[in-house]
């Protein structure tokens, strides 16, 4: 009789076992080597490498920036 407890036993620890090591690859696989996800895309400032999503970023000529001050001192520093 105790010996059908241990098999019994013996299946349920390797059936959770199985089940902790499938969570633990899906949980890898749902898991992209970005910065930051949550559906956005992310985009990096071109003045100070900051990423930010991209519908908060500041557009200008081609480039994000994470602020519209970023944005101005690329602007003004273009002459020199
Ligand atoms: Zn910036």
């Amino acid at each position: 009789m105790s010996r059908i407890l241990f098999i019994i036993v013996l299946l349920v620890v390797g059936y959770l076992l199985l089940k902790s090591w499938q969570r633990k690859k899906t949980v890898n696989q749902d898991q992209p080597p970005r910065p930051i996800t949550h559906g956005q895309h992310m985009v990096r400032c071109a003045k100070c490498g900051l990423y930010v999503p991209e519908e908060q970023a500041v557009g200008y000529e081609g480039k994000h920036f994470c602020s519209l001050e970023h944005a101005q001192l690329t602007r003004s520093g273009r002459g020199s």
